[in-house]
């Protein structure tokens, strides 16, 4: 299961050392830009690779970016690959679903759940994955609300939007009004501790960092773990 698929997704992939044909399955939190731009690469580079099947999930806006972004600019190469000799398979059957919060289903063994967030004026999704009794959540940009709290309540693990840090003092005024303006819709890394501790939150994990942003937290509310995420993290839940 791919979560969002933003620039550099397929690199990304492939520098972890998964096969990008293995991939069958991908849950996008929302159709912003930096959470999208791989898709279409995604898309094409496990197809070509021999992906057989994908399943795509997301919020209201994702079929309509599927049949954008890959079907209304690619058909005529999809079809120029066919006829090289690709299967239709992987391109043709692609599933991609907009679901609402409080979907569910298996996948794999794994229980998959699409819960609230705030991130205006989007349509956003988190999502939730249960396996044997370990929780991730995943929960895509949001600022701190209360269903999201909930829908955090005892995961193992939390990876979460810190995107609203405090601005880098170098910054220019007038890049430091956009990041501030930021703050509506995303979580300040103190947010994001405020609700593991609400939320009992085994292990939190910042991400989404903006360049020379600095992580300022008070932690003494919280007894669980906080790790600053990097690309290339691999975490055990
Ligand atoms: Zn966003
Ligand atoms: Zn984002």
């Amino acid at each position: 299961m791919l979560v969002d698929a933003g620039d550099g997704v397929v690199s990304q992939l492939l520098g972890a050392g998964i096969a990008l044909e293995t991939v069958h399955n991908i849950a996008l939190t929302h159709m912003h830009w930096d959470h999208i731009l791989g898709y279409p690469a995604f898309v094409w580079g496990s197809w070509n690779a021999g992906r057989l099947k994908l399943d795509v999930i997301g919020p209201l806006g994702t079929e309509a970016m599927h049949e954008q972004l890959v079907e209304s600019y690619y058909r005529e190469q999809a079809e120029w690959a066919i006829d090289l000799g690709f299967l239709r398979a992987g391109f043709d059957d692609i599933t991609v679903r907009d679901v609402p919060v409080g979907w569910s289903r298996e996948i794999a063994g794994c229980l998959v759940e699409a819960g609230p967030v705030y991130h205006p004026p989007m349509h956003a999704l988190a999502f939730k994955f249960t396996y044997r009794e370990h929780t991730l959540v995943v929960t895509g940009d949001t600022a701190k609300c209360d269903e999201l709290i909930e829908f955090c309540r005892h995961a193992d693990v939390v990876v979460i939007d810190a995107c609203a840090a405090a601005p880098s003092p170098e910054l220019a005024p007038e890049r430091r009004r956009i990041i501030e303006r930021l703050h509506e819709f995303h979580a300040s890394p103190q947010d994001c501790i405020d609700i593991a501790a609400q939320a009992g939150v085994g292990k939190v994990v910042l991400t989404h960092h903006l360049p020379g942003a600095t992580h300022n937290f008070d932690v003494s509310n919280y007894a669980g773990a906080v790790l600053i995420g990097n690309d290339m993290d691999v975490i055990a839940i």
